[in-house]
């Protein structure tokens, strides 16, 4: 295809074959995954941190490690979210010990629950994807989704003028239906879960001449991903963590930021080091976890059953590859039980004011779990990657905290509330203090 650079294309994971740049995510050959490969040699002379200093900090500043057609102009400033700290979040975890200052030091968290548009990573896999639908020359995009991915796409569509239908599951989140309504998209709603929507997807994609970002796009979609790991990269001042903690759905993200770093690496741009992946997941959908934790290489498919709906695909398509990756390096994979996936929504909300969906429940949750294992230690650099915006998943708050009774606006009303306030957490902490 002519509008495509030459500095990149699709090859089969498994047997290599080259298929060029076409929308296609299998090989015909062997019926393995196609991925896109790059001329690392030709990139190196150009891709340095300074070119990529120069740039608008957004995930286009990285352009050459992605797959962008000839004369691609982005139209929304995606990603560079921050990077930042987590030592109140350390001190609930560890208490006041040197563990806890060590902690602090050494504990980053990713916060795309404030990346652009949509509050969620999946905003810099539809970027890549969509570019590429439009260089296919398709005018209808399309995808299966657990509720962002549906988000984004709608959202990203309606930006450049795109038609988009958005399968889902029918018993998603309201926030995340109405949040893909808003943007103009034709939404689907199926009586059936993810797998059965997913199934679907690919019986329609081969009839119709549509882009879904996640059947025939997925090689490009995916590409998406490894922005989060380019930008963990560069905040930490080009240097690789010794861990990363990522919640997994498709299994995609974790073998992407994997991929992330190995680029890097190979470029120059930061020292090699071994970096260990940990996997998250909800016990109630833990197909990944559980072959991890089991020693098994291939994935047992699950029926899901967990509040953490944004990571409820029992039959992961990428399930093979993050297993690999997280076994390969060193790393673990780990579940968390729904109220844990609630404990620790609120935990990061009131440590470190940041308040995540449910699948930064289960980051944060399992990242608890594997400092408590020994499996983390205090003094390694460590990544917990949260994902998505907690203002979609309110309904799994609901009924956790007291609607306070209404009081009459007045100055005398107020101070007897507040007396009866503190006087009520006075009679606690004198209760607590009786029972020491
Ligand atoms: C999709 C999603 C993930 C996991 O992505 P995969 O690449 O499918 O493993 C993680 N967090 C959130 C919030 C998501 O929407
Ligand atoms: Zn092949």
């Amino acid at each position: 295809m002519s509008n495509y650079n030459a500095h990149y294309e699709l090859r089969c994971r498994e047997c290599g074959r080259s298929w060029g740049n076409q929308p296609r995510s299998i090989c015909d050959e062997c019926f393995s995954p196609l991925e896109i490969t790059y001329d690392y040699e030709a990139l190196r002379p150009s891709v340095t941190r300074e070119s990529i200093a120069q740039r608008a900090p957004n995930m286009w500043r990285y352009s050459e490690l992605l797959p962008l057609p000839e004369g691609f102009e982005p139209r929304l400033p995606v990603g560079f979210t921050p990077l930042f700290q987590a030592p109140r979040l350390a001190e609930q975890w560890f208490g006041n010990t040197n563990d806890a200052k060590t902690v602090a030091q050494n504990l980053y968290l990713k916060n795309d629950a404030v990346c652009l548009p949509t509050l969620s990573f999946k905003d810099r896999v539809v970027a890549v994807a969509l570019a590429n639908a439009q260089a296919f020359g398709f005018d209808t995009v399309a995808c299966s989704s657990t509720g962002n991915l549906a988000n984004a796409v709608a959202a990203h569509a309606a930006r450049l003028g795109l038609k988009a239908w958005i399968f889902i599951p029918s018993d998603l989140e309201p926030a995340k239906i109405l949040g893909t309504q808003v943007f103009g998209a034709n939404v689907v709603r199926i009586a059936g879960n993810y797998d059965q929507v997913n199934r679907l997807c690919s019986q329609i994609a081969e009839e119709r001449r549509w882009g879904f970002v996640n059947v025939n796009l997925r090689p490009y979609y995916a590409e998406g991903s490894k922005t989060v790991g380019f930008e963990i990269a560069e905040q930490l001042g080009w240097r690789l963590p010794d861990n990363v903690v990522v919640p997994m759905a498709g299994g995609s993200l974790i073998t992407k930021i994997k991929k992330a770093f190995d680029e890097l690496t190979k470029l120059g741009l930061v020292e090699e080091k071994p970096v260990k992946f940990f996997g998250a997941q909800a016990t109630g959908c833990s197909p990944i976890s559980t072959a991890v934790k089991t020693g098994s290489a291939e994935i047992d498919p699950q029926k899901p059953a967990t509040i953490a709906r944004s990571l409820a695909i029992g039959n992961p398509a990428d399930g093979h590859y993050a297993i690999k990756t997280i076994k390969q390096s060193g790393g673990w994979s780990e579940d968390v039980s729904d109220p844990e996936v609630i404990d620790s929504i609120r935990l990061l909300a009131a440590t470190e004011g940041i308040f995540t969906e449910t699948a930064g429940g289960v980051t944060v949750g399992t990242a608890g779990k594997l400092y408590r294992q020994d499996r983390i230690l205090p003094e390694e650099t460590t990544v917990l990657c949260i994902t998505g915006n907690g203002l979609k998943t309110t309904d799994v708050l609901a009924g956790v905290y007291e609607i306070e009774r209404p009081i009459a606006p007045k100055l005398a009303e107020f101070e007897k509330y507040l007396q009866d306030t503190l006087e009520s957490v006075g009679v606690v902490r004198e209760a607590a203090t009786v029972g020491v």
